[in-house]
């Protein structure tokens, strides 16, 4: 079985668009998205609505929290704060009750699936270095945990027993300096994992972010992809 894995969209719709046209081409059987739904994009509604109506399983991430209410966007910068008080300001109430009702965390296929870490899934930690994953690997029992939240595609492996650490990457906000939108594609059978990065039209979610008021470094960073 072959299994689409997204995170941190960030309300960039013209990007997630793009990349569920391209799991569709590369004949993934299913999607699942590690969260960071909303927040700096300006098309938040209608990416939760995206996700909410084609039934694909989320967890939750620390904007989305923010966003709905569960959590408090006191660890943002100005800009994300700024960003997350104006998504929290456009979200319908159905959207935020679809957001308050997401886990921190699944299990599938064998693989473990997180926002931020397996050890506090709900504390936000960023794992950016080899130190960090290392101290992650005892937190779950599954070959593999698939992450998000640093918008950074890598993959961190335990030595001796070649369990693995996959960040998927950022389908809406890219910080790897490629800005094409990042996807992970997982095989389920033979544990094999490939990124496909697509191309989207960056100028549509930039006017959007611009047309909305919202900060203009959120829209200028699409371009360089960081
Ligand atoms: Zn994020």
């Amino acid at each position: 079985m072959r299994i689409a894995i997204i995170s941190d969209i960030h309300g960039n719709l013209p990007a997630l668009e793009s990349v569920l046209k391209s799991i569709r081409e590369e004949g993934c059987d299913s999607v699942y998205c590690l969260g960071d739904i909303v927040g700096y994009g300006a098309r938040p509604e209608e990416c939760v609505a995206c996700l909410r109506d084609r039934g694909i399983p989320c967890l939750l991430g620390n904007h989305d929290a923010a966003a709905c209410g569960v959590g408090d966007a006191s660890d943002f910068n100005p800009f994300a704060r700024e960003a997350v008080m104006w998504t929290a300001q456009h979200l319908s109430p159905s959207a935020k009750a679809f957001l308050m009702g997401l886990p921190y965390s699944l299990s599938v296929h064998r693989a473990k699936l997180v926002h931020s870490s397996p050890l506090n899934p709900d504390q936000w930690t960023y794992i950016f270095s080899a130190e960090a994953a290392a101290a992650q690997f005892p937190h779950f029992t599954e070959d593999v945990c698939f992450f998000g939240h640093t918008h950074y595609p890598v993959v961190f492996t335990e030595p001796g027993t070649g369990r693995r650490l996959i960040n998927v990457g950022s389908v809406g906000q890219p910080r790897d300096r490629d800005p094409r939108a990042c996807w992970g594609c997982f095989e389920t059978d033979s544990r094999q994992f490939r990124w496909v990065r697509v191309s989207y039209p960056i100028e549509d979610a930039a006017a959007q972010i611009l047309q909305a008021g919202l900060p203009v470094l959120l829209a200028d960073r699409l371009f360089v992809g960081q």
